[in-house]
């Protein structure tokens, strides 16, 4: 399939679907925002869970933190967003639209008008969104909503790590929205100017930052190959020395192949100790680490893995969706769109499916329903042809479905129908419950 018609299938099958609409719709829709529906919200639960898993559950060296959204303003001269934190913004003096000078095409003509060398000199636009707390709108009373978690778990370096008695290395994770004000939003959930992040700040003594880079470059491209992106579409670019930030001793980023192109996933940097110096200086206190067994103080080196939740979720459906060509009942074809979701990631992980309507077999797909209900997200859908139904769960990608049908009344047995390779097979009910856990890992 054609890289756009990928990228737009897969938009309208998330409005479709109920996984992400436009936000504020009924109004016609606010400026590249979204709202993820019933099936989305899901989607990307499961997109942060598995990371959670795999960066704190399974990890006795990294922690978790929720901090605020809203921190004093001192937070973000001391990380130096407040001086630095901007894109170059031309307007063009043809069309009044406004682009980001670094990502204009080299013809020199505006990608909307058309119109040459129209634009005018590129000026710094600081990304933060600013508000104010309290009731006085004031100098005084300014504050920003966050461009990035990571501060939040800067700032609480020294609580984190005097309460949990950890030692370098060990690393400090969160999860939770950040706020820019992008000149261009776009790309679907690409880029958006409320979203998700995913931050882990992992603090090692200083000889050790270059190792530990390493580390989580590869142990950070492994999670999406394992949640079954396809190594092909993905890739590790370390940045260009001109690209790198001020403070960064080292950065790449995890790109994914997106129908437009090459795009970023996650950056993983080498911070060094740029961040805790700041805060030690702006705040005046002591951010250092007493290193006992080597009698040594030192401020710890910082490496972040930093991936967007919205960014991971897209790239997630894209590499999953499919179409196909599958015979049908009748002995002809028939086409089918199917999620490929890796079961972990998928939204709803069984459904149950009663063949009818009928009296005799709703109560027991019912009772079928409410043994599963507690261990799997499940859904119940006894509307329409049962093809019809399997078509509705390949598509939004449950690995599972559950049919009950006639015999099963007499012999307390159910068909599994595999998603991917549409196997079915029959199961007692009393055994339903092992075989799919088992087949859902
Ligand atoms: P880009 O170059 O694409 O603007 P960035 O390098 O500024 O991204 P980081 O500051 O490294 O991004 O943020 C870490 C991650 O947060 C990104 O890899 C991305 O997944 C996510 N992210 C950043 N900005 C956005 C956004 N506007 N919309 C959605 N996700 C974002």
């Amino acid at each position: 399939m054609a890289a756009p018609d990928r990228m737009d299938r897969v938009v309208n099958l998330a409005k479709r679907r109920g996984l992400v609409f436009p936000s504020s719709e009924i109004y016609g829709g606010f400026r590249s925002t979204w709202d993820y529906g019933p099936l989305g919200v899901l989607l990307k639960r499961n997109v942060k869970d598995a990371w959670w898993r795999s960066m704190v559950q399974m990890r006795d060296d990294v922690v978790g933190l929720d901090s605020a959204i809203l921190m004093t303003p001192r937070v973000w001269e001391a990380s130096g967003h407040v001086a630095t934190f901007t894109d170059p913004l031309v307007d063009c003096r043809n069309c009044k639209e406004r682009f980001r000078a670094d990502q204009l095409p080299d013809s020199g003509a505006c990608p909307n008008c058309g119109v040459k060398e129209s634009f005018t000199e590129a000026r710094h636009f600081n990304l933060m969104f600013k508000t104010f707390v309290g009731p006085v709108e004031d100098d005084a009373s300014v504050a920003y909503l966050r461009p990035e978690t990571a501060q939040g778990i800067f700032v609480n370096f020294p609580n984190v790590q005097t309460t949990t008695r950890k030692k370098p290395p060990f690393g400090i994770a969160q999860i939770g929205k950040s706020f820019r004000n992008e000149i261009t939003p776009g790309n679907f959930v690409y880029r958006t100017r409320e979203f998700e992040q995913m931050e882990m700040e992992f603090f090692v003594p200083p000889e050790d930052g270059a190792r530990w880079f390493e580390y989580w470059c590869e142990e950070r491209l492994r999670w999406y190959v394992d949640l079954g992106i396809p190594e092909d579409q993905l890739r590790l670019r370390p940045h260009e020395t001109d690209e790198l930030s001020h403070y960064s001793a080292g950065t790449a980023d995890v790109e994914f192949r997106y129908p437009w192109g090459w795009g970023e996933l996650e950056g993983i940097a080498n911070r060094t100790d740029y961040d805790l110096t700041q805060h030690a200086t702006f705040s005046g206190q002591d951010l250092s680490y007493y290193d006992q067994e080597h009698d040594r103080r030192y401020v710890p080196h910082v490496i972040e893995p930093a991936a967007g939740a919205d960014r991971a979720t897209l790239a997630f459906l894209l590499a999953a969706y499919d179409e196909e060509e599958v015979p049908d009942a009748k002995g002809g074809t028939d086409r089918r769109t199917v999620l490929r979701l890796d079961p972990r990631l998928a939204p709803v992980k069984v459904a149950v499916l009663p063949l009818s309507k009928h009296e005799q077999l709703v109560p027991l797909a019912t009772e079928v329903a409410d043994m599963l209900r507690p261990h799997f997200m499940i859904d119940v859908d006894a509307a329409g042809s049962i093809g019809k139904r399997y078509r509705r769960q390949d598509e939004v990608g449950t690995p599972l479905c559950v049919t009950v049908d006639f015999e099963s009344v007499d012999d307390r047995a159910v068909t599994v129908r595999d998603r991917d390779t549409m196997a079915q097979y029959r199961v007692a009910i009393p055994e339903l419950l092992a075989l799919l856990r088992e087949r859902l890992g």
